[in-house]
């Protein structure tokens, strides 16, 4: 499935600060992100995520196979 990137929600929130992803359920000094994924079905609205870590941001938006990659291009980190 495709989906556009304008139908996703990403933004840097913090590059350091102490939190806890709700993803993963990290705590530490980290990047934090405001995440929503895509939305589907155009009657529900997907939650919205936060803080997220940017690992987990970045894994939910490019898989695993991209992450590492995109994680160092931080793709990511300048769209509002
Ligand atoms: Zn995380």
């Amino acid at each position: 499935m495709n989906v556009k990137d304008s139908e996703r929600k990403v933004k840097l929130l913090a590059e350091k600060e102490y939190g806890k992803c709700k993803i993963c359920g990290t705590t530490k000094v980290q990047a934090l992100y405001t995440y929503r994924s895509a939305q589907f079905v155009s009657d529900y609205i997907p939650p919205t995520l936060s803080p997220v870590c940017r690992r987990c941001v970045y894994r939910e938006v490019y898989g695993t196979k991209n992450l590492n990659k995109k994680m160092k291009e931080r793709t990511l980190d300048g769209e509002f």
